[in-house]
């Protein structure tokens, strides 16, 4: 959906950056004008463009045709026909101050008043760009990530006098366009993102630099050990270690020796062939899980711990938007507040504290903010408190459900409608909701917590646009414990028995675990977009949380085996066919699908459809004869209840009957 400001976008620059951006933007259905002072750059930007475009469609992944996207695009070699009635410009031109400062002078002569003048900098000060404005209060950063039709997360930077209405709008537009945006209130160097990743790079440096360490024993623990997706050195390599110096170097932090040495050798990763591992002559990234032993794991995080402290401490973001950014940003596993929590604060204090101690080295002062914390004795999860709450969420009366009570949760948001629908949103959209074990525990603590009597159905359904849950959290499987991971059956068991009518609401993948969530509810809706499977075999494993044998009963031995032996994946129609969902319905019909589930649902006596769903799920794992009696059971206990008194009564008086759930 475009924002109701703005409707003429002009990107300024055409390279990796500038044509990626104009293309979401274009698919998000405004016209866009690309600028670039190099024709070939603009024509190669229409290339790149068009074959993305196609890609996406042929993965289904964008409700417009690649040729309606082309025609909101067009381009042109002079700056003032781009931005002569734009709304939003977006600068992504090379990184040079100077280069970036002229530009913006230009637009300030050029562009319409009122045009929100954005930046895509990753690493020049918003205020510093702006200074070369007359209208510096409407000049902001706009920090897409590489490549942006892939990377949902967009920063939204305040430079010194950007006002709060650019900053409303440019979050909206963000919005608008299908992103993530997160605030960053301050104009300071690395913003969120590249502040938390700093770290992450430069410790396993200044450790290996000192001899203390390997670069595959720094890579293997991080990944092996610690669950990110790609070691420290690998990521040099693949962003260039010559870049890193350079951004380093111009801001005068202090360059680990290794670095360094790289880049006086010209070995400067993947595009030179060499940096860190060799890739022309050699086999690239080869550290094993074997090569982590003895790494100190510790130091790195404890020092991307105090960049968070840093930022929180000096409002530059809330602690929930720099765990977003950096899940998003760099696709870490959690940000860096959750898992100074999980570390513990006092331990992370305590780490930096030495180190300080035993280097002098500026880098390792503690934040006060941390310090803070710990002194207050909010130390993290063990505690109950540190950067987030983690109290228990008690058990409440309806009037306080009544409202969004999400926020106690990381990883689900939850709401209590009026009428007494727990509407539940998985919230990972960059794992694609998948299940990690605090999602389960967060899960299974609502449904234990939550009081029944005020509620008449239960909705589930997954954040973003792309999948209601893609399976379990892989990363999690080096990390913990084999039992945590096995433990699935609680979880979907508080769903199968919760003793409310419980709805998926399928949009997207419905994949592995995810699947298996689905199939312990009680009704599955689905939009024509979506996919099933479970594809557990190719990892080796099979279907979990009891999907094995609900499958069966739902799809019958024949297609519940080709799910399974095959691990392929279907789509909402064929699910739909082989009763593996009640309706598969075009995206626009979807809502109000499931609203006529739920008129009927929350509008029927509670207690009949507690009885009916026990005597279902429970008929069908006993003899037969054992299902009648439990059936002729539930029917006599209806018998003597106010709701089916009112029932009879309602349909003799031909009225609408008013169950109480008595
Ligand atoms: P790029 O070199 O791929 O593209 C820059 C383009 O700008 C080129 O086509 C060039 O011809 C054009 N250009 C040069 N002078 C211009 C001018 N005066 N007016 C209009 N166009 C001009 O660069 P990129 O990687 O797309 O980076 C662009 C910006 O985005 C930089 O500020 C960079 O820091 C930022 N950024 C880059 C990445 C990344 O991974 N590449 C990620 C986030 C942000």
């Amino acid at each position: 959906m475009v924002s109701e400001e703005i409707e003429r976008v002009a990107v300024l620059g055409s390279g990796t950056m500038g044509h990626g951006i104009a293309e979401v933007v274009a698919i998000a259905g405004y016209d866009v004008t690309i600028h670039d002072v190099d024709a070939d750059a603009l024509a190669d930007a229409i290339d790149n463009i068009e074959s993305s475009l196609e890609k996406l469609e042929e993965s289904d992944s964008i409700d417009v045709s690649p040729a309606q996207a082309l025609e909101a695009i067009g381009t042109t070699s002079v700056l003032e026909e781009a931005v002569v009635d734009s709304d939003l410009v977006v600068e992504a031109a090379p990184e040079r101050l100077s280069l970036k400062q002229e530009i913006f002078s230009d637009l300030d002569d050029l562009a319409p008043n009122g045009t929100i003048l954005a930046t895509n900098t990753s690493s020049l000060s918003i205020s510093e760009i702006a200074s070369a404005t007359e209208r510096p209060g409407d000049v902001v950063g706009m920090h897409f990530f590489n490549p942006p039709v892939k990377m949902e997360l967009v920063e939204v930077v305040r430079g010194d006098a950007t006002r709060d209405e650019t900053v409303e709008a440019s979050m909206s537009f963000v919005e608008s366009i299908e992103k993530t945006p997160i605030e960053v209130r301050k104009d300071v160097r690395g913003f969120v993102v590249n502040s938390i990743l700093e770290p992450f790079i430069d410790e396993p440096a200044w450790m290996v630099s000192e001899g203390i360490a390997t670069v595959r024993e720094a890579d293997a623990a991080m990944v092996h050990r610690r669950g990110y997706p790609m070691g420290p050195f690998e990521l040099s390599d693949l962003t260039g270690i010559d870049v890193n110096y350079h951004i380093r170097t111009e801001a005068n932090i202090p360059v680990p020796p290794i670095m360094e040495r790289k880049v006086e050798q010209g070995t400067l990763g993947r595009k030179s062939g060499e940096g860190y591992y060799e890739y022309d002559s050699g086999p690239g990234a080869d550290y094993e899980s074997d090569d982590c032993e003895g790494f100190d794991t510790l130091r790195v995080e404890a020092r991307m711990v105090n960049e968070a402290a840093k930022l929180v401490g000096n409002d530059v973001a809330t602690v929930e938007d720099i765990d977003i950014g950096s899940r998003l940003g760099t696709n870490f596993p959690e940000g860096p507040c959750r898992r100074g929590d999980e570390i513990g604060l006092d331990t992370v204090l305590e780490k930096l504290r030495t180190l300080s101690r035993e280097t002098d080295a500026p880098r390792y002062e503690p934040a006060p903010h941390l310090e803070r914390l710990v002194d207050a004795g909010n130390t993290g999860v063990d505690a109950g408190s540190g950067f987030y709450e983690y109290d228990d969420v008690e058990a409440t009366d309806g009037d306080q459900y009544a409202t969004d009570g999400g926020s106690e949760y990381r990883t689900i948001n939850y709401t209590v409608t009026e009428r007494g629908v727990l509407e539940i949103e998985l919230d990972r959209p960059d794992r694609l909701n998948a299940l990690s074990i605090d999602l389960k525990d967060e899960c299974l603590d609502l449904l234990e917590t939550v009081d029944v009597d005020q509620i008449r159905c239960v909705t589930i359904e997954g954040a973003g646009n792309r999948a209601f849950c893609a399976g379990a959290d892989i990363t999690e499987f080096e990390q913990k414990r084999p039992v945590d991971v096995m433990d699935v059956s609680s979880f979907h068991e508080e769903i199968y028995d919760f003793p409310r009518p419980v709805i998926a609401k399928i949009d997207g993948y419905c994949l592995g675990g995810g699947c298996e969530l689905a199939l312990a509810c009680d009704l599955r809706i689905a939009t024509t977009d979506s996919t099933f499977g479970q594809p557990e075999i190719r990892l080796g494993l099979i279907p979990g949380g009891g999907a094995t044998q609900r499958l069966v009963r739902l799809v019958g031995e024949t297609r519940a085996k080709e799910l399974v032996y095959r691990g392929n994946q279907i789509d909402a129609t064929t699910a739909e066919e082989w009763g593996l969902v009640n309706r598969a319905v075009e995206p626009n019909a979807f809502e109000d699908t499931v609203e006529a589930f739920l008129a009927d649902i929350v509008e029927g006596p509670p207690v009949g459809l507690e009885v009916a769903k026990k005597v279902i799920n429970g008929g069908q794992d006993v003899h037969y004869e054992a299902a009648l009696l439990l059936e002729s059971q539930g029917y006599g206990l209806l018998k003597s209840t106010e709701d089916v008194a009112e029932g009879t009564a309602a349909f003799l008086e031909d009225r609408e009957p008013e169950f109480t759930g008595e």
